[in-house]
């Protein structure tokens, strides 16, 4: 052995030895969910356009208590998402009938259903799934068996991120909002839980369950990620002209330029057909806050969220720095 390889090698063993004998403190708290971070000073990361399909294989449930919750607050990061190499499905968790145009209830229902496929479709998601709970009551419906149910579609459909109202939001008026917020956070880990609903196993499903979270809100919230949604605007606008029977966005451009006509007026803005009223409208109106959010970090559009990443542990790095040979 060369005495420059042997000097080496004693001084790392020393190294190691001392290391071992004075465990290195922990750096920070971790972000993850559970167990994470109590701090509401959070860094903000850009989540910006990725090349390739850096998300190839992995599945997305993109879940909202009525048909315009996920193309106005989350369509843009649904869309970017998908082009990146996820495949998707839409949940609606409310039946949808107490919101929109029509002549009866039934028909209110029978329109959004109608609107929601469509929705899903424009964004690219394959399958819409309908769980049919009492819209502005759910909070009279039992949380847990909704949790039951999304458990199972999370097995079912191996999902490994949810895009959903934020459970930690700071001010929420609507409760089918909150109520899908805290059904989806405990169904995320509840489905990776062997011993939760384990009859499932039998029939073929295995533990697996959502471990990226992004969660949006109307109200104050934690915001710890900025997603650049310019990319995708024109295709996000697109996708919420699909609410026609409610919603900001559907018609109203080219009901507002019809308004404006009757009283001898129009705007430039709208231009001279319904298509382009509306596109105008949504864009500028109906998701203004894209807009704003986005000048705040340079971008032309963005889209907020409190996100939670998959839990992490400190401890495969510590042993691998520390460990040394017995
Ligand atoms: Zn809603």
């Amino acid at each position: 052995m060369e005495r420059r390889q042997f000097i080496g090698g004693a001084l790392l063993a020393a190294q190691a030895q001392t290391q071992a004998q004075t465990p290195a403190p922990p750096q920070r708290e971790l972000d993850a969910g559970g167990d994470g971070s109590s701090s509401y000073s959070v860094d903000t990361f850009i989540e910006r356009p990725a090349s390739g399909k850096p998300h190839q294989g992995k599945v997305l449930a993109a879940i909202q208590p009525h048909c315009d919750d996920i193309p106005c607050l989350a369509g843009g990061t649904v869309l970017k998402l998908l082009a990146e190499g996820y495949t998707g499905v839409l949940i609606t968790m409310s039946n949808d009938s107490m919101a929109g145009d029509g002549a009866s209830i039934g028909e209110i229902v029978a329109s959004n259903e109608r609107d929601t496929r469509e929705v899903g479709r424009r964004l690219g998601l394959k399958e819409a799934f309908f769980l049919n709970y009492p819209n502005h009551n759910m909070d009279g419906w039992p949380i847990l068996e909704m949790r039951a149910r999304l458990v199972f579609l999370f097995r079912l459909l191996q999902v490994d991120t949810v895009l959903v109202y934020d459970p930690s939001s700071l001010y929420e008026r609507n409760p089918d909002h909150y109520v899908t917020a805290r059904a989806v956070e405990s169904a995320c880990w509840m489905a990776q839980s062997e011993w939760d609903y384990p009859e499932h196993f039998r029939a073929g499903l295995k533990p697996y369950g959502p471990r990226d979270r992004y969660y949006f809100a109307r109200g104050p919230q934690l915001v710890n990620r900025v997603v650049d949604i310019g990319p995708y605007i024109d295709q996000k606008v697109f996708a919420c002209l699909a609410n026609v029977t409610q919603g900001p966005a559907g018609n109203n451009g080219a009901k507002l330029r019809r308004t404006l006509a009757a009283q001898g007026r129009k705007l430039p803005l709208l231009g001279n057909d319904d298509d382009t009223a509306n596109r105008a409208y949504t864009k500028r109106f109906a998701l203004a806050r894209d807009q704003l959010r986005g000048q705040a970090h340079g971008l032309a559009y963005a889209e907020y969220f409190h996100y939670i990443p998959p839990d992490e542990s400190e401890i495969p790095d510590y042993v691998a720095r520390y460990s040394v040979p017995v």
